[in-house]
């Protein structure tokens, strides 16, 4: 008998709207290492006024204007049950920057709009009186360093009840002043890292389609990569000025 081969379906949200700096790179990162890890992914593109898919293992979100944002409110309002659900369980997702801000409770723009989210994260974003820019880093226990590039004018400040994905250890991160950097609930990624994120910092990468693959098939043996590439641009983003 041939063995089926192994498959997952990655369900990204609001590529129209909502992806800037590089964020669709996230998409293809986990389709590549998905393949060198044996696995066939399929890509499903979610924009407003779809119909949202039976079935997704992993959920990427990127970043986008306050006018992308103002754009999805309603239709993000109309899935966020079924968010909730797959959230609850376990199913991995990655949210950067203006979708990460939508998975808390609301993003209040410079204008003075307040734009909800569907508080998956228990967390709130204000817009501050200057924009966050420039090279980031951050020290994860479960990813180690993370590296990547921010531009937001919202700061989000996290419940106590909250983890944060990292503590910086430079840039700004949720909003410059307490150090944290993005949200983890339960397999829910949320940060402010764009660049893409996932080329440079394979570790989440990993875990997102580990995680995935583990909640399909009951478990998962990945493949040992060779990311000869990947830490040599880790090196290089480190050393890029601010
Ligand atoms: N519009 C949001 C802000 O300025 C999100 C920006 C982004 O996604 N890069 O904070």
């Amino acid at each position: 008998m041939t063995k089926q081969p192994l498959t997952l379906t990655i369900l990204q949200l609001y590529p129209d709207d909502m992806n800037i700096y590089g964020d669709w790179g996230n998409v293809l990162t986990i389709i590549k290492r998905a393949k060198w890890h044996g696995i066939q992914a399929e890509l499903i593109n979610y924009n407003v006024g779809d119909s949202f898919p039976a079935h997704a293992d992993i959920i990427i979100g990127g970043g986008g204007q306050d006018s992308g944002q103002l754009k999805v409110q309603q239709d993000l309002q109309k899935i966020a049950p079924r968010l909730h659900e797959l959230a609850d369980n376990d199913t991995p997702m990655l949210m950067v920057c203006g979708l990460y801000q939508l998975f808390g409770r609301f993003f209040k723009t410079r204008k003075g709009e307040t734009i909800p989210g569907i508080s998956i994260f228990n967390a709130e974003t204000h817009a501050g009186p200057e924009r966050l820019i420039g090279n980031i880093s951050t020290a994860s226990e479960q990813f180690g360093n993370i590296i990547g590039y921010e531009n937001h004018s919202g700061q989000t400040y996290l419940d106590s009840d909250m983890q944060p994905l990292g503590k910086v250890t430079r840039g700004a991160g949720n909003n410059g002043q307490d150090d944290t950097e993005g949200c983890i609930y339960r397999n829910v990624i949320g940060t402010y890292l764009h660049g893409s994120l996932l080329p440079k910092n394979p570790a989440i990468a990993d875990a997102l389609i580990e995680e995935a693959m583990k909640n399909k098939y009951g478990d998962f043996t990945p493949t040992v990569i060779e990311d000869r590439f990947a830490h040599k641009a880790r090196e290089i983003a480190l050393k890029r000025p601010r």
